[in-house]
């Protein structure tokens, strides 16, 4: 189902961007010097908003935990300085307070606040009757329905000028990215808010420099409003997130060499041929869906021919010999090995459950 929101398109929240909206600044304001020499340099690199974080959320106490209002007033000068409009993460009514009181053009709500209805409540509660632009991080763990939840409660304050950032998901399976992408939640959420305004967050998604061009690069081609990417004078020395971060120079190189996509609504020739592709693979998923029914329901017939005779519901051998040879046969296809298992797993374990209703509604 889809959501509804009452929200205003980006190109109302008075940013001077004509593509992608463009985020970048350190990942805290660390000193006077640090964050206004950062600002001057990604000034005249494609930047639209100056970031800087100014209240840091830290794993563990006794960590750098950011300036607080001496930051914001460096930010504020940043700005006087270069121009550009300034952003920072709030997390609580109190630097809400601060980020009006200073000026701040735009805030967002960081992936660990996300995940508390509660705090972000209070921040909603703080933001009634302002016109700043919010963004909402998405929460650390994948759920998209507390990532809307969280969209809902600023909305229901009356925040129109709303958006999201994908900076991916916290994960237990090993992965090169800091956080995992998990771009089918980004998609989920496009799906389910239309209009919404997405930005993606490829600086805390990889947690490496290295990984970040190519990232944002995807995000670009997976149509992202826009991109948030760390950027310090000196990431070496940076008090938090040093190996993420871009000196002003290299971030130039990166914006440089990305590619925004457009839409493909422009070009009618190009808008058929992709019509009658969806056409084919709107008859395919309707042959899917047939197909597993039509599979279910033998299913259950042998579901009950086997409880008849007093024979197990799981067969591992059958079992084994079906999952690796279709695994093979989809392998030679050119499927991943583990997309091919996961989807037998799906269709099995659907399989099992059904046939164990058939056997309930017998008993
Ligand atoms: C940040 O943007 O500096 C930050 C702390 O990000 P996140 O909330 O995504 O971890
Ligand atoms: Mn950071």
């Amino acid at each position: 189902m889809s959501v509804q929101l009452d929200i205003t398109g980006l190109d109302s929240w008075g940013f001077n961007n004509d593509g992608p909206l463009i985020i970048a600044g350190p990942c805290s304001a660390e000193s006077r010097e640090q964050l206004l020499e950062t600002a001057k340099g990604i000034a005249d690199k494609g930047v639209h908003v100056l970031r800087a974080g100014i209240w840091k959320p830290r794993t563990r106490p006794n960590c750098f935990e950011g300036m607080g209002e001496e930051g914001l007033k460096w930010l504020v000068e940043a700005k006087e300085v270069t121009g550009l409009p300034i952003s920072c993460e709030t997390a609580n009514p109190e630097h809400v307070e601060l980020c009006l009181k200073y000026g701040v053009d735009m805030i967002w709500v960081g992936a660990r606040t996300t995940v508390n209805p509660f705090a972000v409540q209070a921040l909603a509660d703080a933001l009634q009757g302002t016109d700043i632009p919010v963004l909402v991080k998405n929460p650390i763990n994948p759920d998209v329905e507390l990532w809307i939840g969280a969209l809902e409660r600023m909305n229901k304050a009356g925040v129109k000028k709303l958006g999201a950032i994908h900076r991916g998901f916290s994960s237990a399976r090993p992965s090169e990215y800091r956080n995992a992408p998990n771009w089918k939640i980004f998609i989920e959420l496009r799906r389910r808010c239309e209009g919404l305004p997405i930005i993606c967050d490829p600086s805390h998604l990889c947690g490496k420099r290295e990984l970040i061009p190519a990232v944002a690069q995807k995000a670009l081609d997976l149509m992202f409003d826009g991109l948030m990417i760390e950027s310090h004078i000196n990431p070496d020395v940076a008090l938090s997130d040093s190996k993420q971060q871009f000196t002003p120079e290299d971030l130039g190189k990166v914006l440089s060499k990305l590619e925004p996509k457009h839409s493909a609504v422009e070009d009618q020739e190009f808008v058929h041929m992709v019509e009658s592709k969806r056409a084919r693979l709107d008859e395919i998923d309707d042959i899917l869906v047939e197909m597993l029914a039509e599979r279910m329901a033998i299913g259950r017939q042998i579901g009950k021919m086997k409880c008849e005779r007093g024979i197990g519901l799981l067969q591992p051998a059958q079992w084994k010999k079906t999952v690796e040879k279709r695994t093979r046969e989809g392998v030679a296809r050119g499927m991943d090995e583990h997309f091919m298992l996961r989807i037998f797993q799906y269709i099995h374990e659907e399989s099992l459950r059904q046939q164990e209703c058939v056997l309930a509604g017998e008993k």
